[in-house]
């Protein structure tokens, strides 16, 4: 898995013609690679200076039906799946070629496209992926009954229920997203369509293109399509396939898992539009702070004059500053290689509480030395009481460790109450006691 977290984009271009669904004319797309941090660019090539849009939530337009994007006076048409198809083969980067407003529609499935990005090929490029970790739960829900909910998953999954008028043909299919996957058992799924939804359009001729050989049409308890179901649960699948393109307008991967009921284009829409706001809220926290310099913290060097832990036990980077004689605040920037991550675990790297409060011991004996102005001493940790694990604390935070000394017996017993935030958040906490004896 670590492996494949490089931004990748195509080796070669490659495209395909087809049908447009809405006009009925003819069009061709072809996928062209494209450089690092450049996402999923639509080109048309129809139009006077061949203007490109953004595959992003900000450029989104219209969500009925279909997903259409659009700048200034530019759209395109019916993206999902096309969308869908990059994102789940593991394409970041791309553009997107037509000479038309929408993509061919092909069976109604993303196979197409797969078919075009596998003999494009993909290559690796060195930057690497941007991934929004879902920490808290997301949950949206709509009047008529559709209801999205993305949970903290070290995958991207997708659990889908769907349920037609009166709930009929209800389906269920979940899976963890990866090429193989997509490929196999969801890229096949094609479009499904209710006739009485579809007939007043086939009437004002707004889908020229569309046919049974499109997409499936459901009409009461019978099913209309040019071939039988290629799944049981090909609705289910197929709405798997739309919310995969819709959340592609994110801009980066997901590590989270999509509980969805009844979803379709609009409430796919909000879901990325929250997440959206939820990484640029972490986005503007983790911005690094300046720290105060040298007066007042210590830097590593003079924190490792005063504690006697070495890697991969010392916990603290740098005290940030003392506050009166009683308080203290250090840091630890947590990064990917620390040990523990490589078994804690495997494939979710989380850190390790004992550790978190293992950074909460030397940043108190640290104060606890200060106070009692001699290195001749070290304090133990003798024992720690309400110990609270609040929040996981991934590879990317920077952990800012407080310490408050509330009761000193003796010279030789202390209690510091301490935290660990990040964020702006307690992500655990707790009351520990040390005793001083000599080094
Ligand atoms: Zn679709």
């Amino acid at each position: 898995m670590a492996a494949t977290e490089l931004q990748h984009t195509l080796a070669k271009s490659a495209g395909l013609t087809g049908t447009a669904l809405h006009t009925g004319e003819k069009v061709t797309l072809r996928l062209l690679p494209a450089p690092v941090d450049h996402g999923i660019k639509f080109k048309r090539k129809d139009l006077a200076d061949e203007p490109t849009i953004d595959a992003n939530i900000t450029n989104l337009k219209t969500v009925e039906r279909a997903t259409t994007i659009g700048d200034g006076a530019v759209r395109v048409h019916t993206v999902e799946h096309v969308l869908s198809a990059l994102n789940a083969m593991g394409i970041d980067n791309a553009i997107v070629e037509m000479d038309a407003n929408e993509p061919p529609i092909g069976d109604g499935s993303a196979a197409p496209y797969v078919e075009v990005i596998k003999k494009a090929g993909d290559f690796a490029q060195e930057a690497s992926r941007r991934f929004f970790d879902v920490r808290d739960p997301i949950h949206i829900e709509s009047k008529n009954g559709s209801l999205l909910v993305l949970l903290p998953d070290p995958k991207f999954r997708i659990s889908c229920t769907q349920a037609g008028p009166n709930n009929r043909f209800t389906q269920f299919y979940s899976a963890e997203i990866t090429p193989s996957v997509f490929e196999r058992e969801i890229a096949p799924a094609r479009t499904f369509v209710y006739y009485e939804e579809v007939q007043p359009l086939m009437d004002k001729n707004l889908i020229k293109g569309g046919s049974l050989e499109n997409a499936i049409v459901v009409r009461g308890e019978a099913v209309l399509s040019k071939e039988p179901l290629r799944f049981a649960d090909e609705f289910a699948r197929h709405k798997v396939l739309d919310i995969i393109g819709d959340l592609a307008l994110v801009g980066t991967r997901i590590r989270g898992h999509v509980i969805a009921v009844r979803p379709g284009h609009g409430i796919n829409a909000e879901l990325a539009r929250a997440i959206v706001k939820e990484h640029a809220k972490i986005a503007a926290l983790s911005v690094p702070r300046s720290f105060p310099p040298g007066e007042g913290g210590l830097d590593i060097a003079q924190v490792m004059e005063i504690l006697p832990h070495r890697f991969p036990f010392l916990m603290v980077d740098r005290i940030l500053g003392f506050e009166g004689e009683t308080k203290c605040t250090g840091m630890k920037t947590v990064t990917i290689n620390e040990p523990y991550f490589q078994g804690h675990f495997p494939g979710h790297p989380v850190m390790p509480g004992v550790l978190q409060v293992e950074a909460m011991a030397q940043v108190a004996s640290i104060l606890l030395l200060k106070m009692a102005k001699t290195a001749s001493r070290i304090g133990y940790f003798m024992s720690a009481d309400e110990v609270k694990f609040r929040k996981p604390v991934l590879p990317g935070d920077t952990l800012f460790i407080h310490a408050e000394l509330i009761k000193a017996r003796s010279n030789r017993l202390a209690k510091a109450h301490c935290s660990c935030v990040v964020n702006d958040a307690v992500v655990s906490e707790g009351d520990l006691m040390f005793t001083f004896l000599d080094k």
